[in-house]
């Protein structure tokens, strides 16, 4: 099983119907970048960038960003590299950012709208990643979106910083991919108007289901609740993928669901592009995926989105696997 799964890293995630999709790996701290460049993933999905304003008494300048996201870039060889800005507040706090203490820190002053608000903050970081876009493909993407306003202030203040690095005579991707995660229940119902504002999506099911089932995904007494396989949950995501693909943006997850072997099939059915996931899950990712077949995987995800719990989903799929054997 060991010598499969080694094997299996440098294989495509393919279906055995010839149904090919993208193999991410999330990455949280710079440290991890010499098991992700030989994990098999095709990408980075999503850099959480929390990691380089915490465990310090003031927040990162712009040329130790840069150096930072240059050395990624450079370690992944022409992979690309989604870099998500500063997903702080919430579940994610930087104690010597003075912030006020919040009733409800997850429904709270986070992700992109405290970086809107401190713009001295999130352009020191726009320019690092725009920098570092000079060196390999970059891609940045927005935590915590809630309306296309938002969506356009962010891609606004990305236009400001390049004007001002070209003024400055310093090289960046002048075709950067910009993305948002869609992990808001309204981000979900807006999707349609948002996938015509940005070159892709990104499904963070962690607080998608937070905030779709209302249960704190740091509570352990509400774990049942806290579950992605939630019927609610799984229409949320193919309206997501939907929307995407009407009007042709990639769509992907950096979700914990996105490596968990049952949602595989699932999602797969579902038509999603792109399955960024904590490197150990790579190989165990394609082996799976290897043996499906997106026909079979398409009428699984249109019969579980219409079942009544997550049980009944965990056991629809569990049934599937097994017939695979
Ligand atoms: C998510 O919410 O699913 C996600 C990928 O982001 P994070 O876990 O960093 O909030
Ligand atoms: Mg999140």
């Amino acid at each position: 099983r060991r010598n499969e799964a080694e094997a299996a890293r440098l294989l495509t995630a393919e279906t055995r119907d010839g149904h090919r999709v993208q193999v991410a790996a999330n990455m949280t701290s710079a440290d991890e970048l010499p098991m992700i460049a030989h994990s098999g993933a095709e990408e980075i999905g999503l850099l959480r960038t929390e990691f380089l304003y915490m465990g310090r008494d003031t927040a990162p300048d712009e040329e130790e960003q840069y150096e930072i996201y240059r050395r990624i870039v450079r370690g992944l060889e022409g992979r690309p590299l989604t870099i998500r800005t500063a997903d702080i507040g919430g579940d994610k706090p930087v104690p010597y950012m003075k912030r006020p203490k919040e009733m409800n820190p997850n429904l709270g002053w986070r992700g992109l709208r405290y970086s809107l608000d401190e713009p001295a903050l999130f352009e020191t970081q726009l320019a690092a990643i725009l920098r570092a876009s000079a060196d390999g493909p970059v891609r940045i993407m927005f935590p915590m979106v809630s309306t296309l306003s938002e969506t356009r202030a962010a891609r606004e203040r990305v236009n400001k910083v390049m004007e001002r690095l070209r003024r400055a005579g310093k090289p960046f991707d002048e075709q950067l991919q910009i993305g948002i995660m869609i992990e808001v229940p309204a981000a979900v119902e807006l999707a349609p108007r948002l996938a015509s504002e940005v070159d892709f999506f990104s499904i963070g099911t962690n607080d998608l289901t937070q905030y779709v089932m209302a249960a704190d995904r740091a509570n352990p007494k509400l774990q049942k609740l806290s579950d992605p396989f939630h019927p609610a949950v799984l229409r949320m995501i193919a309206r997501t993928i939907e929307a995407a693909h009407e009007a042709n943006i990639r769509v992907g997850m950096c979700g914990a669901m996105a490596g968990n072997p049952q949602a595989i099939p699932i999602l797969v059915g579902l038509g999603l592009d792109e399955f960024s996931m904590p490197a150990r899950d790579i190989a165990e990712f394609k082996l799976v995926t290897r043996r499906l077949s997106h026909s079979t995987c398409r009428l699984l995800a249109t019969a579980v989105i219409r079942l009544d719990s997550s049980k009944a989903v965990h056991e629809r799929v569990m049934s599937f696997l097994a017939q695979l054997e």
